[in-house]
């Protein structure tokens, strides 16, 4: 494993890849930032905002998908004040058993601001099988809902015809997902070949037991659909020069955003800014640092390093304190859920857990073989 010389990205994050002088692309991107022609950028906003306008059948302009998060809650109040278009925005919910009070309070809060929304719940049934077997079968109980939630967006646009979609940063300039680039940095409409949606085929879904009425709401549109609807997506950082996880959460904040309480020895978000509409992501980042090396921590820090927050190395001081952190009893909860006992439960994590970087150390306990930001 190595990692990005500026931040503490690591070339095992699925996609990524780094410049000849040692940047991971996000790095590259931030640096290349003073040269942006900025001018040139509101151009472009222009015309797309023209076209949104010239091709509304329906009387909204756009759509954004929203969770009433920090992100959502900028994008749309920033669609609607400053871009001057009448967005609708479609919220895929998660069931009751698994959304938390904060996630509905956050959504009411966002709604309340004057918005119509749509709201999309799945079969919580068949959304639990899903995510059951998508953590067994993939180490990832995300990639199932993922579908889910990045479907429903086109999905609304396609049978509204509504001609734009915004997405809030394209995961190749934030994270280095290369899969998701389009045309041009501002082109989303290659958003469902990032690492997870591989393209949007939902077969693997059947595997789980599940037949094709059961996951309707998990398909993507095709690429031909998407044509003949003659739907834009577009990152929306592209054209934002703050558009950043640390200005998202003041600027929602201020809005009546609720926050979780930072816990950083239990939830290595030390912001309490993130994921607020549900805690067990939590258990699929801490997969994640077993599979490739990098937690939520060392996801915050990279950007507070790029942004100039922070040095590298008080970045790898948090990083080496709470990238690794996860709270047992959401552990429990979690599997409970998915009706697994808590030693199946890190049995299907064992298989999941990278050997060249982990020794195992007991029952859900990992010993980092890797010195973290050493090696670039
Ligand atoms: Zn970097």
């Amino acid at each position: 494993m190595r990692y990005c010389v500026n931040c503490l990205n690591v070339s095992t994050r699925p996609n990524i890849v780094f410049t000849d002088n040692g940047l991971c692309y996000p790095c590259a991107n931030y640096k290349a930032e003073p040269d942006i022609d900025w001018d040139e950028r509101a151009e472009k906003l222009a015309e797309i905002v023209a076209f949104a306008k010239a091709n509304n059948q329906s009387g909204y302009d756009c759509i954004v998908g929203v969770s009433g998060g920090k992100d959502s809650t900028r994008q749309a109040l920033h669609i609607r004040e400053r871009f001057g278009l009448n967005p609708l925005l479609v919220s895929m919910n998660y069931p009751p058993q698994q959304v938390s009070q904060r996630g509905v309070d956050n959504l009411s809060n966002l709604i309340e601001q004057g918005f119509d929304c749509i709201n999309i719940s799945c079969a919580p049934r068949t959304w639990k099988k899903a995510m059951r077997y998508a953590f067994i079968s993939y180490g990832n109980w995300a990639k199932a809902t993922e579908f889910a939630l990045f479907a429903s967006v086109p999905r609304v646009a396609v049978a509204y015809q509504i001609p734009l979609i915004w997405w809030g940063e394209s995961a190749a300039a934030s994270l280095g997902d290369m899969g998701v680039l389009g045309s041009h940095a501002s082109d989303g409409n290659r958003l469902k070949y990032s690492n997870t949606l591989g393209g949007g085929d939902t077969s693997w879904l059947m595997a789980a037991g599940l037949d094709a009425k059961d996951i309707l709401q998990y398909a993507y549109p095709t690429d031909e659909e998407m044509e003949r609807a003659n739907i834009k997506i577009v990152f929306m950082d592209y054209f934002m020069k703050d558009f950043t996880s640390f200005a998202n959460g003041n600027y929602a904040a201020l809005r009546g955003l609720s926050i979780r309480e930072a816990q950083p020895n239990l939830d290595p978000d030390y912001f309490g800014t993130s994921m607020l509409d549900e805690d067990f992501i939590n258990i699929n980042m801490h997969v994640r640092y077993l599979k490739f090396g990098f937690g939520r921590t060392s996801d915050i820090v990279n950007l507070e390093i790029r942004s100039g927050r922070m040095t590298r190395e008080e970045g790898i001081s948090l990083v080496k304190r709470f990238d690794h952190a996860y709270d047992p009893s959401l552990v429990q909860k979690f599997a409970r859920y998915i009706d697994v006992d808590l030693d199946e439960f890190w049995k299907i994590v064992d298989r999941y857990v990278n050997g060249e970087l982990f020794e195992r150390a007991g029952r859900g306990h990992y010993r980092p073989k890797f010195a973290v930001g050493v090696g670039t």
